[in-house]
Parts: C-alpha cells; structure tokens; sequence
C-alpha cells in the first residue's frame, strides 16, 4: 500500500492495552532532578511522562507476541521454544551457530572473552558503549572508523554510517596480527542512528576476507537499516526487505544481537557465527554465566516472543511508518531552528548540544545540560551521548567526544503522534530559555561506563 496520498504518518496498529502515564509539575521536576544529582539514569520512571531514554526493551508488544509467550516451552535443554526463536533468526541471518544471551552486552562480552585481550585492535564504525567497554575490558583497543561525513552532523550523506574502506585498509595491512575480527554496527548508533549501503558492506567485506579476517555484524537494527538501503540505495527501491537484510548478512560471517531493538522484545539477545571452533568456546563461555546454549539465561516464552517480533520488524507497512515518524520529529526540530543530524536517523533524533549551546565547552557538558533541561522543563528524559558518555578516557584523561549529542531515542510502537507534538513544543520552549542553561561538573563516578551512575552539578 502507497502512502503518497496523505501527509498524516498514521501508526499502523490500534491500541489494544493501555498504560496510564502520570502527569508531573516542573517544581516537582526540578526537586527531583535535584535529588538525582542531575543524572537522568537515577529518575525514577514514575516520575517521567514521555520516556526517551532508549528504544531498548522499551517498545510495546504486539497480541501475537502476547499470544507467543503463552506458547513458550520451559524445558532446560532442548525447549522447542529455542528451535522457533533459532529458525525465526535463521530465515533472516542464515549462520550455523545461534546463541541465545539475555541481552547484546552478554554477546558482546562471551565474544570478547573469546578473542579479545592486550595488544589487540578491533575495529568497527563506530562502537556503541557496551561494546568499546567490553574490548577494553578484556585489555584490546575499540577503534572507530566511520567515513568522515559521520562526524559532520550538517552533512547529508544517505549513508553515514559507512566504514572508511581505505582506513580499515590500511590498519589492517599494519596490524594484520592483532585484528581478531572486525565489527560493523547498522545502523550506527552512536554515529546518530545513521545506516550502512550495502556497497559499503560489501567492500568491508571483501577488505576483510582479503585480510584472512572475520566479519562480525552489531546487528541491533537490522530492519531499520535495511529499509534506509531500500529508500535510499541505487537499484535497491522495489526489493522486499527481507532478501535486503539476508545479502546484509551474507556480507559477514557472524553476528552479536540486541533483542530489545529490533526484534521487538523487551529482553534478549544473541550471538551467531559460522565458524565452529569460536562457537564452542562462545557456548562454553555461556555456559558459564549465561545458562544452558538452548536458553542462554532467556526464559522459553521470551524466545518464542522474539521469533515473533522478527516476523514482525520486516513488515514493509511498519517500517516505513517508523522511519517516517522519527523523521517527522527531527523536521520539526529543524523548523523551529533547533540544530538536529541530518538525514534523520532511523530510531532516533539526536540533538546537537555543541551548536545549541555554544556558550557551555564540551567538557562543561552540553549534552548533560539540554538533557536535565528537557526534563525539567516537560518531563521528557532524553539521553546524553558526548563526552559524560565517552569523555573519560581508559588512562584516565578527559577528552571531548567527536560530537556533544542528546538522544531522542523513540520506543517502538509506543507513543502516538500528539505524544510526539509534546515533545516538539517541550523543545522549543527550552529553546527559548537556551541562552541562560548552565554546564555541569561530574562530582562522583565509577571506574567504567560512568554515564549510568556519575553524579553531576550545575556549574554558577
Ligand atoms: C543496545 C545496543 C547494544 C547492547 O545491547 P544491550 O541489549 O543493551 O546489552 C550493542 N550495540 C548497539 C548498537 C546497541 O544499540
């Protein structure tokens, strides 16, 4: 079905089960960012009315996912409910090896433990959180490759998510030895959600194969980044979207999973691979902390409720309403004079905090600022990703991040459009008091990943 005739994003669902939402006062608001030492990780959700935070676990359901949890087998090893997860991940990414994780980050860390370690670089993109964390955990470099466009949140490349072909090259004809594998993660979150062309794709690949090195997909939004290769690609507009993620997972040889983006749970993940001898150390590492290879520290309803989400993350009809409705968001930004990365990407809006805020300096963190502003001011949580998230160096030095961003992170089939106009007005209003917002210092943090619990404090 065409949508070109009307300018209205309908969802493509009706609602079914409603939650309520509680409303809140900016005085309550402010009391209680204060109480959180002005870290939004440590607001209580009661005390938020439109979360965006994340699109991670947080999106709704469908009946039919409901209706797969009732069908959910518990049996320790060899639940049937593993099968129907393992075929449902197979008919889009046909890899040997499917393990089941309670979430991407335990993929990411059975698949570092593996091969990671001191003197090893592995690069990718650009490395979400989780993962930099969990290479530099095990001793190994996380380094980031993303063409140049990437950092330009001006440019309008369709696809600035792309690896630098030569880059990559080049570090690995240097450090052939000390590259295990190579990552790719589509769409690029922390690059603004901005997806990878399937030519890019298929250079990484040959570049790596070329190299005798794996390639390893961070698949999160699979779907999301494959209907952008639809849109946007040469030759790729008439093509379902299902034979456009499986030449995606042709390209690689493996992949690790988030279950809470794409494939519509709220909990979940997985690890694939074809190559047998890294799967068994994997399994064995699962073993370990995660359960049995069939369940992988997942119940079997969870399994079954995933299956039934990938049936429904590449349907034509959501996909092009979710990427529509994010872009409606960050247009409307843009009309209102609010400095936004461009394209839009496809699971969120980011905001520019360096170009909204150019009185705060990076290390004042202007992204921490406009994110406790937005709360305060409408109740919207948003989510920091500049230099609180990746300022703090593994030396333990301070350095600007590339870019001083906050993230509208937008819950799948979760929020309606008038929830949408709120947060549009919210933006503008802080927009209009953006001149007087103060920068923050960090007070306290811990040794890692310090944006979840770091205590802030307004600077004057
Ligand atoms: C969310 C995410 C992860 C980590 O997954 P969790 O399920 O949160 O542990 C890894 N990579 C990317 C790109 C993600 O968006």
């Amino acid at each position: 079905m065409s949508d070109d005739a009307f300018r209205t994003v309908i969802e493509p669902f009706r609602i079914h089960s409603v939650e309520p939402l509680r409303m809140t006062t900016v005085e309550h608001r402010r009391d209680v960012a204060r109480e959180a030492r002005y870290n939004l990780f440590q607001v209580h959700a009661e005390d938020v009315l439109i979360d965006l935070l994340t699109d991670s676990g947080t999106g709704a359901m469908s009946r039919d996912q409901w209706a797969a949890i009732q069908h959910g087998d518990e049996s320790y090893a060899g639940s049937p409910s593993y099968f129907i997860f393992r075929d449902a991940v197979r008919e889009l990414f046909p890899y040997e090896h499917v393990i089941p994780t309670h979430q991407g980050r335990a993929a990411e860390r059975i698949l570092f433990s593996a091969i990671g370690g001191p003197g090893k670089v592995v690069p990718n993109n650009t490395h979400f959180d989780t993962t930099r964390a969990n290479i530099e955990w095990t001793g190994a470099e996380a380094r980031d490759l993303v063409i140049d466009e990437g950092h330009d949140p001006g440019s309008l490349h369709p696809f600035k998510g792309n690896m630098d072909v030569e880059r990559l090259d080049a570090l690995l004809a240097e450090r052939e030895d000390d590259v295990p594998l190579v990552m790719m993660t589509v769409t690029n979150n922390s690059g603004g959600g901005q997806p990878v062309s399937l030519a890019n794709l298929r250079a990484v690949s040959d570049v790596c194969h070329r190299h005798g090195k794996q390639l390893f997909l961070d698949a999160c939004r699979f779907a999301e980044n494959a209907w952008f290769i639809r849109e946007r690609e040469d030759g790729q507009g008439d093509r379902d979207v299902v034979d456009i993620i499986r030449d995606m997972a042709a390209c690689a040889d493996g992949m690790t999973m988030s279950a809470k983006k794409d494939p519509m749970g709220n909990i979940g993940g997985w690890l694939a691979m074809n190559d047998d001898t890294l799967a068994q150390t994997c399994r064995n590492l699962l073993i370990l902390t995660e359960g049995f290879p069939t369940y992988g520290g997942l119940a079997g309803r969870d399994l079954e409720a995933l299956a039934q989400g990938l049936r429904e993350v590449v349907s034509h009809d959501y996909l092009r309403y979710r990427i529509r409705s994010t872009a409606y968001v960050a247009d409307a930004l843009d009309r209102l004079g609010i400095p936004c990365i461009k394209p839009a990407g496809g699971h969120a809006v980011y905001i520019d905090a360096t170009a909204f805020l150019p009185h705060i300096e990076p290390l004042r963190f202007p992204g921490q600022a406009l994110s406790v502003a937005l709360y305060e001011t409408g109740g919207v949580r948003s989510c920091e990703i500049g230099s609180v998230m990746f300022g703090r160096q593994p030396d333990g030095s301070e350095r600007p991040a590339a870019m001083e961003l906050v993230r509208l992170a937008i819950p799948r089939r979760t929020y309606t459009q008038s929830h949408m106009d709120y947060v549009i007005e919210v933006c503008e209003r802080v927009r209009d008091g953006a001149k007087d917002l103060p920068g923050y210092r960090i007070v306290e943090e811990p040794p890692a990943l310090r944006h979840f619990t770091a205590a802030f404090e307004p600077i004057g």
